[in-house]
């Protein structure tokens, strides 16, 4: 038998532990496993692209664990009901090459993206960054939000969509969150107007092309931007000239991926980036100074969803009361009779 999380089982389990030490825990597991960069199998992700989205595969392993996410980016989808982007995953054994965990993957990219970014930020953003705008208000919102109030403090959220239900939607979920009480949230009518004056800008938009949401002009002196939205292949979010200042440092979570995907998609190959894990382990300062303008162009990496599944997996196992499973692999006495399933005396069992 398989372990199994479905969305009842994560929301139970997130509800549990409190969303904000959720991510707090989270992000430093995705921050352990970021410090064994050189364990990881590495590959950019194998992305099957339409005129409506993109369906990925995101496999990798450190040698005794490995992963894989199925997700898809659809920015039309909520037009018709549907989610922007869904995944589920699996956890298997190197050793025996059997599935562990077999899990949903929708509210855990919400909760490892938001993990990541605010970690990411811990290491760029100025220390004292207490004003941030967030553009775009629809399902990852709230999870930066949390991420963001908890792990850096932040104090003011300027917010702004093209779409006022989504930010509406955003508002009543964050007066309701204890994560994110006393903090102040502010309605914009425009980017230009949620971005002035903040610390950190992120942009968690969601459209299929080479959208514009931050110009050249909206840039500040020492602001740290959060780019999560720009994840795909003519999918991006800032003005490509906002890299030609020469205050200016990008960092990516693993650069072949995101040469292809990111924001330096739009950039010559050789435009320079850091990766996060070269920060994460000193080998490459954070935040250089405090006027550095400094960009996260977050495309997601699959070994944050392997340090998810990680993460989820032990939960369980700690937890003491037996998970759900699901019968994924046959178990078998005689490992060589997998027909000995299919015969009539079997069946009849089964019945
Ligand atoms: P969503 O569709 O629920 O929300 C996106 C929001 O962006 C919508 O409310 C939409 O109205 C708004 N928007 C679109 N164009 C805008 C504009 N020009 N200005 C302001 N707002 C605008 O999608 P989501 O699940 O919140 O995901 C957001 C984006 O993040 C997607 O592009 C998704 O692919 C990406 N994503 C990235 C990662 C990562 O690891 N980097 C992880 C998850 C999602």
């Amino acid at each position: 038998m398989v372990d199994y999380i479905g969305v009842s089982d994560i929301t139970r389990l997130v509800r549990e532990i409190g969303a904000g030490n959720f991510i707090e825990r989270l992000a430093a597991e995705i921050a352990a496993d970021y410090c064994r960069w050189g364990e990881f199998e590495k590959s950019a992700r194998l992305a099957s692209h339409s005129r409506q989205g993109v369906i990925e595969l995101m496999p990798t392993s450190d040698g005794s664990l490995y992963s894989f996410k199925f997700v898809n980016g659809h920015p039309g989808n909520t037009q018709a009901g549907l989610l922007t982007v869904t995944a589920f995953g699996v956890l298997a054994d190197v050793r025996t090459g059997y599935p562990l965990l077999l899990s949903e993957l929708t509210v855990t990219t919400a909760l490892r993206t938001a993990a990541t970014s605010a970690l990411a930020a811990r290491q760029l953003a100025r220390p004292d960054s207490r004003v941030m705008a967030l553009i775009g208000n629809g399902a990852q919102a709230e999870f930066q939000s949390i991420a963001f109030r908890r792990l850096l403090g932040i104090e003011e959220l300027r917010l702004f969509d093209v779409d006022p239900h989504a930010t509406a939607k955003l508002e009543r979920n964050l007066e309701t969150l204890p994560e994110t009480a006393g903090m102040r949230v502010v309605r914009c009518a425009s980017t230009a107007e949620a971005v002035r004056g903040a610390d950190i800008v992120s942009t968690v938009t969601a459209d299929k092309r080479n959208a514009i949401i931050l110009t050249p002009e909206m840039i500040e002196p020492g602001m740290h931007l959060n780019c999560i939205g720009g994840d795909c292949p003519g999918k991006t979010e800032l003005h490509a000239d906002i890299f030609d200042r020469h205050d200016l440092r990008v960092v990516v979570e693993y650069e072949p991926q995101s040469r292809i995907e990111g924001e330096i998609q739009q950039l010559p190959p050789d435009y320079p980036v850091t990766e996060l894990a070269e920060v994460l382990l000193s080998r490459e300062p954070g935040r250089r100074s405090r006027d550095e303008v400094t960009v996260f162009d977050s495309v997601g990496f699959a070994l944050e969803d392997f340090a998810a599944l990680r993460f989820l997996h032990q939960l369980l196992r700690a937890r003491g009361v037996p998970a759900r499973q699901v019968d994924l692999v046959p178990e078998l006495a005689d490992p060589k009779d997998l027909f000995g399933l299919l015969a009539p005396a079997a069946m009849q069992r089964v019945a």
